[in-house]
């Protein structure tokens, strides 16, 4: 790129998303500055460290670690200077509410396999759903989550004219779970491809069936972890962001973004003004939408915005005293009734009277996380976005003792008989940390066919202003913030549309 056409950038939010795309476009040339309000990179994807402790405070499941390597290739360096991960195997261990288990292998052959013989049906049933899940998502890769959308009308063009010839085929006016019932003769498998609609913070129930084509990433492709746990991936982004002349400024909240005449004009960081050609909103959409762009909200107004959102965390991180040997990396407890836990989060916006309880322990493979003959729980539940009402110090500790009971009951394990550390993170604490509105995690969730249309596309009417991040198109979790980073730089570089 020649000098004269390199141009100011400035972001707002170095999540991965906000990292990424300052990346992409510093590589071009761009002089790109990032405006970061917390003292250190990756947002969501940040960790945790105390007595001798390390969690990641956020995501958990890497799926697709060939897009963050990409952004190393694309800079000419070895992604393996910066970090390292391995594939895990099982991939997830599963508790149902009748005291079985099944873990699930990382060879898609395996799982067919050994499923049909745990779930007493034919192997052909989950090789078929996953095989399916394989073609059907690199059918709808590039078009759905490689491109801008701006309206549903983007989507129909010449080019995608094949696509729609094949959309009874996707299953898009199906629910997810209505699909996996046509899938699979056992409930329980039922139950394990449900689960993928959490992966966007929504309900199987109101979700559409195309989303089966998500269990390609985690059952085809693998999920990973990186040595020296997730965060490993915001911090090795940031040197490579770093490494390519990105400025980084922590401690830095925007409070405004100014447009003048529909064109974006300045950042506003306490008293100061900073121009910019061209600035990138990685904050909550929602969020920035009534804050740091209420001036600009007469250009941009957006009914997309009012949305249904996505489940907030509960999260406990607790330092565990004693080796589990029963629980793997990935555990899943699965509540009894899940359309019952989906209907009570988002029908009567109430924490589930029976949560599935997620329990993540990278000490299990990365034995510096944890002290010796200790392990770090990560422990999750699925809950609304808070209420102005909700009393969260009080719900957590409800919600605790039911965590606790479950575990329990289950796996039979005492956890105040091991507790040496506890942190937590609940809505109210995430979106005060992070700015996620309500602590909803994915901004709007997904509710039939038509949702993909319904999320903030990534440029806006207001010249030189873009979005990027798990809030906008095309959604949330490591792989599609990646992909949104892709879309927002090419737009701006003008190689989409
Ligand atoms: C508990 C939990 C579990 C999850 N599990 C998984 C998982 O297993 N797998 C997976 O792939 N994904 C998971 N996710 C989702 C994933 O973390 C997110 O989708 C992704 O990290 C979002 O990245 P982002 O770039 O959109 O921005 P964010 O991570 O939300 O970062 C936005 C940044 O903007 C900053 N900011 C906000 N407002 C301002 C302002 N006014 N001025 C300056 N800076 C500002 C914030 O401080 C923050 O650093 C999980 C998330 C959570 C919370």
């Amino acid at each position: 790129m020649k000098k004269s056409s390199s141009k100011n950038i400035g972001i707002v939010g170095a999540g991965i998303g906000g990292l990424a795309v300052a990346i992409r476009l510093a590589l071009k040339g761009h002089r790109v500055t990032v405006f970061e309000a917390g003292d250190d990179v990756g947002g969501k994807l940040s960790e945790l460290r105390a007595q001798g402790f390390r969690f990641d405070k956020g995501p958990s499941l890497f799926t697709m670690p060939g897009l963050v390597d990409d952004l190393f290739r694309k800079a000419k360096k070895n992604p393996r200077n910066y970090f390292q991960y391995r594939r895990l195997d099982p991939v997830t261990k599963y508790f149902f509410a009748d005291q079985t288990e099944f873990s699930v292998p990382a060879d898609p052959v395996e799982f067919a396999k050994n499923g049909s013989q745990f779930f007493n049906v034919p192997e052909a049933e989950i090789k078929r759903v996953l095989q399916t899940a394989s073609k059907q998502f690199l059918q709808t890769k590039e078009p759905f989550l490689e491109k801008p959308i701006k309206s549903i009308f983007s989507i129909f063009t010449l080019e995608n004219l094949p696509l729609f010839f094949k959309l009874r085929r996707f299953k898009i006016f199906q629910t997810l779970h209505e699909r996996n019932q046509n899938s699979f003769s056992s409930p329980k498998l039922v139950q394990i491809f449900d689960r993928l609609a959490t992966y966007s913070g929504s309900s199987p129930f109101e979700s559409s069936g195309i989303l089966q084509q998500t269990a390609h990433l985690e059952y085809n492709i693998g999920a990973f972890l990186p040595e020296g746990g997730m965060y490993s991936i915001s911090k090795a982004l940031k040197q490579l962001a770093l490494d390519l002349g990105v400025e980084f400024n922590f401690n830095s909240k925007v409070s405004k973004i100014s447009v003048h005449q529909g064109k974006v004009r300045s950042l506003k960081v306490g008293f100061l003004e900073q121009p910019y050609q061209i600035i990138i909103c990685n904050a909550d959409n929602h969020t920035a939408y009534d804050t740091i762009l209420q001036n600009a909200s007469s250009h941009i107004v957006d009914d997309r915005k009012e949305e249904p959102k996505s489940s907030a965390p509960l999260v406990f991180y607790w330092g565990m005293k004693g080796n589990f040997p029963q629980l793997d990396v990935h555990n899943i407890l699965f509540s009894a009734d899940y359309e019952k836990e989906f209907a009570e989060i988002f029908d009567s916006s109430v924490a589930p009277s029976d949560p599935t309880i997620y329990i993540n322990i990278t000490s299990k493979v990365v034995h510096s996380d944890a002290p010796e003959g200790h392990e770090n729980w990560f422990v999750m539940i699925n809950v609304p976005p808070r209420e102005k009402k909700d009393n969260w110090f009080e719900k957590r500790e409800k919600l605790r003792k039911l965590i606790m009971k479950k575990i329990q009951d289950r796996l039979g394990i005492n956890v105040l008989d091991h507790l040496v550390f506890e942190d937590f993170l609940d809505p109210y604490t995430l979106e005060k940390s992070n700015g996620a509105y309500r602590g909803s995690i994915y901004g709007n969730r997904s509710i039939g066919a038509w949702s993909m249309f319904k999320r903030q596309p990534n440029e806006s009417p207001i010249t030189g202003l873009y979005f990027v991040g798990g809030t906008v198109h095309p959604g949330g979790g490591i792989p599609l913030v990646l992909s949104s980073a892709k879309i927002t730089a090419n737009l701006i570089l003008g190689k989409n549309s």
